[in-house]
């Protein structure tokens, strides 16, 4: 292949870290990227990253690749996933001989880019260190939240915000994982549950969080997001993302440390029910009336 992909290509991205999860017959939710590398001929190095922001590198000398992962950042989950990333490009298809033709290729893993290569790549990492079939199982045994994706990172041995994102991606519950740095909104990622709330708006990069929300509140504090605090409010989706009546949610957020960044977790417990099936809603009520919650508890 020689033309960029137009959009990234996901469900191939992960079906190609099925294949290598299928090949190697692992089965658990802990996965060792390295000695996958290394079963598969792969040298990995750990280096201290000299390029601002590259993750990591895969390179290639005659038949033989080489994969760098960047030490910058000293989180395990970070470094599994950088390494994970390039093994995404010397997996997928197509990438080695795009990315290769001119020498090493430089990586800017962890959903920090838009170029489709490096998308695929991360959806790669992700599917391969957070196999769907057992993850899929432990998030919808745990009530829906923080919890749940913190006792999924611990699992997995995977950073906060990729597993943020991958908990998102797969569970049946209704929620919405958002970064913010400071007043500015970095990404949101919504579970199928949640796109069931009627008329949401996309929240987009560089969207200022919403006023009056924990997250809010919890960012003007820099020592909050440094010391990894937490703090939980109930709130409604609508003041982050529209919608055509009021959703009540549970807001839960966490400093994420050195990263100098904030996960927020939004729940509604009300679209769950929605989606599990309770059709007690009705379409066409115009009025968005606040005491409408409850009849989803009885
Ligand atoms: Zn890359």
């Amino acid at each position: 292949m020689s033309a960029k992909p137009r959009m990234a290509r996901k469900m191939i991205a992960e079906g190609a870290a099925s294949v290598v999860l299928r090949e190697m017959k692992i089965e658990g939710l802990r996965v060792d990227p390295i000695e996958i590398a290394t079963r598969k001929g792969i040298a990995v190095e750990a280096k201290p990253s000299t390029v601002q922001g590259v993750s990591g590198m895969l390179v290639k000398a005659g038949d033989n690749f080489g994969i760098l992962y960047a030490t910058h950042v000293s989180s395990k989950g970070f470094q599994k996933f950088c390494v994970a990333h390039e093994l995404g490009h010397y997996c997928i298809e197509g990438h080695a001989n795009a990315l290769l033709a001119h020498g090493p290729h430089y990586s800017h893993a962890h959903f920090t880019s838009n170029d489709p290569f490096e998308m695929e790549a991360d959806h790669f990492a992700a599917a391969l260190l957070m196999p769907e079939v057992p993850f899929r199982k432990e998030a919808n045994r745990n009530d829906p939240g923080l919890t749940a994706i913190e006792t999924l990172a611990r699992d997995c041995e995977t950073s906060l915000t990729a597993t943020a994102i991958r908990y998102a991606g797969l569970t049946r519950d209704a929620v919405a994982v958002i970064l913010s740095t400071g007043p500015s909104i970095d990404w949101c990622f919504m579970s199928e549950g949640l796109k069931q709330a009627k008329k949401l708006e996309w929240i987009r990069k560089g969207t200022p969080v919403p006023s009056g929300t924990a997250t809010e509140s919890f960012n003007a504090q820099a020592e909050n997001v440094r010391l990894g605090k937490k703090d939980s409010s109930d709130g409604r989706l609508n003041d982050w993302m529209g919608g055509e009546r009021v959703y009540r949610i549970t807001e839960e957020v966490v400093g994420l440390g050195q990263y100098g960044r904030t996960l927020t977790v939004l729940t509604c417990e009300t679209l769950i029910a929605q989606a599990n099936g309770d059709e007690s809603d009705e379409d066409g009520e115009a009025e968005l009336v606040e005491s409408w919650t409850p009849k989803f508890r009885r």
